[in-house]
C-alpha cells in the first residue's frame, strides 16, 4: 500500500520549513532511509523558468535548502539540477532568479547543468535524458503544486519531464501533440527516471492557468512526501478538485504499474486536514481536454482552445518563438500565431515571462461548457 505523508507548513521561514520537512519525512523512515554517507544525491526541483519565488512557478529555495541540509547531515553530496523550458543556455539566469544560486552558496551544494545526455528507448520513442540523473546515486524529486494548462495538473510525475534537456522537450511535444500522447511521454519519463523520494512544495502553489507566470499563486500551506510519486499526485490532484482518472498521466501510470492512482488504496499520514483546499480555480482548458467520448470527433474539432496574446503585457522578448515546438509563432513587432500549425501544447504560455499568453476558448467551447 502506498503511503503519502502530509505536513502543514504555512510560511517559508527556514526554521519552520526545516522542522516540517523532518516531520513529513518521519513516517517514510526519515532521510537516512534514502541517503547513505558518500552518496551523490541529485535534488530535482521545478526550475521551469527564470522567475522569482513569489510567482510560485519554481520550487521555493527554502525547501531546496532544507532538503540539501538534511542530505548533507546524512553524509550525502548534494547536486541541484533541472532543465528549464525553452532553449538551453539559460541556466545561470534561472538559478539566480529562482534562488538556487543562494542555496548553493549557503549549503555548498553543486548546481549541475543538464547538458550531457544519455539515450534511452521506450515504447517506440527515443528519450535523451540528462546525464546527471543517471550519474547520481539517488534522485530526490522536489516538485511544486500547480495546475497545468495542458495536462491539468503538474506535480511529482510531470516534474520529471525536466530530466529531458532544453530543445529535446520541444521534439517530444511535437511527436506527442495530444494530451493522451503527451501523457504517455510523461509516464515513460517516470519509468526511466524513478526517483527514490518525492517531496512536494505545496506551501505556495498555483491555481488557474499554470504552470508559468500565467498561473495564479495560491497558498495551500502543505508539504507532501512519498516514495510513490503517482500516489502523491493522486492525493494532491484530488485535493485540487480533479475527479478520479481526470489527470490522464496519473491514470496511465497506475495502469502501467508505476504507482498507485487509486485514492482509496493510499494510506495518508500526518496533517490530512490541510488538504481541504476549498474551491480551487482549475485551468480554462479543463473541459476541452476532457470532452467525453460521446461528443465524438466532430464536436472535438469544433471545440477549440488556442493561445491568445495580451499585447499590452508582451515585451517582444521572443521566448515564446524559441519555445514553440511547431514553429507556429513568428516575431514581428509582436508575436504572430499561425493557428493552423498550432498543436495547443501551451509551451509558449509556460515560458512567457509576462503571462501575456493565455488559453482562449472559442464561442462553441464556451457555450458547451455553460
Ligand atoms: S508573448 Fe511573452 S514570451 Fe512571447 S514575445 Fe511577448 S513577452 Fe515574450
Ligand atoms: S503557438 Fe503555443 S500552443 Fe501553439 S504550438 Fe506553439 S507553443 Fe504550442
Amino acid at each position: 500500500m502506498s503511503l503519502v505523508s502530509v505536513a502543514a507548513c504555512d510560511t517559508y521561514t527556514l526554521e519552520q520549513v526545516r522542522q516540517r520537512i523532518t516531520a513529513v519525512l518521519a513516517p517514510l523512515g526519515g532521510i537516512a532511509r534514502f541517503v547513505r554517507p558518500g552518496m551523490r544525491v541529485l535534488l530535482k526541483p521545478n526550475l521551469l523558468a527564470a522567475t522569482g519565488p513569489e510567482h510560485a512557478v519554481t520550487t521555493h529555495p527554502t525547501v531546496v535548502q532544507a532538503v540539501a541540509e538534511l542530505v548533507q547531515q546524512a553524509g550525502g553530496v548534494v547536486w541541484i539540477g533541472d532543465s528549464p523550458a525553452g532553449p538551453s543556455g539559460q541556466y545561470r539566469h534561472v538559478w539566480h532568479k529562482s534562488g538556487m544560486t543562494d542555496v548553493a552558496a549557503h549549503t555548498g551544494a553543486t548546481l549541475v547543468p543538464f547538458d550531457g545526455v544519455i539515450w534511452k528507448r521506450l515504447n517506440g520513442r527515443d528519450y535523451l535524458l540528462a546525464r546527471p540523473v543517471f550519474d547520481a546515486d539517488v534522485v530526490i524529486n522536489l516538485p511544486k503544486l500547480k495546475t497545468h494548462t495542458l495536462v491539468l495538473y503538474t506535480g511529482a510525475v510531470k516534474n520529471l519531464f525536466g530530466a529531458i534537456p532544453g530543445t529535446r522537450k520541444r521534439e517530444l511535444h511535437l511527436h506527442a501533440p495530444g494530451v493522451r500522447e503527451f501523457s504517455q511521454v510523461l509516464v515513460d519519463t517516470l519509468a526511466l527516471v524513478r526517483p527514490a523520494l518525492t517531496l512536494m512544495d505545496g506551501i505556495l502553489g498555483q491555481e488557474g492557468n499554470g504552470p508559468g507566470v500565467g498561473g495564479t499563486p495560491r497558498r495551500y500551506g502543505c508539504l507532501l512526501a512519498a516514495t510513490d510519486p503517482v500516489a502523491l499526485d493522486t492525493v494532491a490532484s484530488r485535493a485540487l478538485g480533479y475527479r478520479p482518472g481526470e489527470v490522464l498521466h496519473l491514470a496511465l501510470a497506475g495502469d502501467r504499474g508505476l504507482g498507485c492512482s487509486e485514492f482509496d488504496a493510499i494510506t495518508l499520514e500526518g496533517d490530512r486536514d490541510v488538504l481541504d483546499f476549498g474551491q480551487v480555480a482549475l485551468p480554462r482548458t479543463r473541459w476541452y481536454f476532457n470532452a467525453p467520448s460521446w461528443t465524438g470527433n466532430l464536436v472535438s474539432r469544433m471545440v477549440r482552445v488556442r493561445p491568445r496574446l495580451n499585447e499590452g503585457l508582451c515585451v517582444s522578448c521572443g521566448r515564446c518563438v524559441e519555445a514553440c515546438p511547431a514553429g507556429a509563432i513568428t516575431l514581428g513587432q509582436r508575436p504572430d500565431f499561425a493557428l493552423a500549425r498550432c498543436i495547443r501544447c501551451f509551451c509558449c504560455a509556460e515560458v512567457c515571462p509576462q503571462g501575456a499568453i493565455t488559453p482562449h476558448r472559442n464561442l462553441f467551447a464556451r457555450l458547451l461548457e455553460l
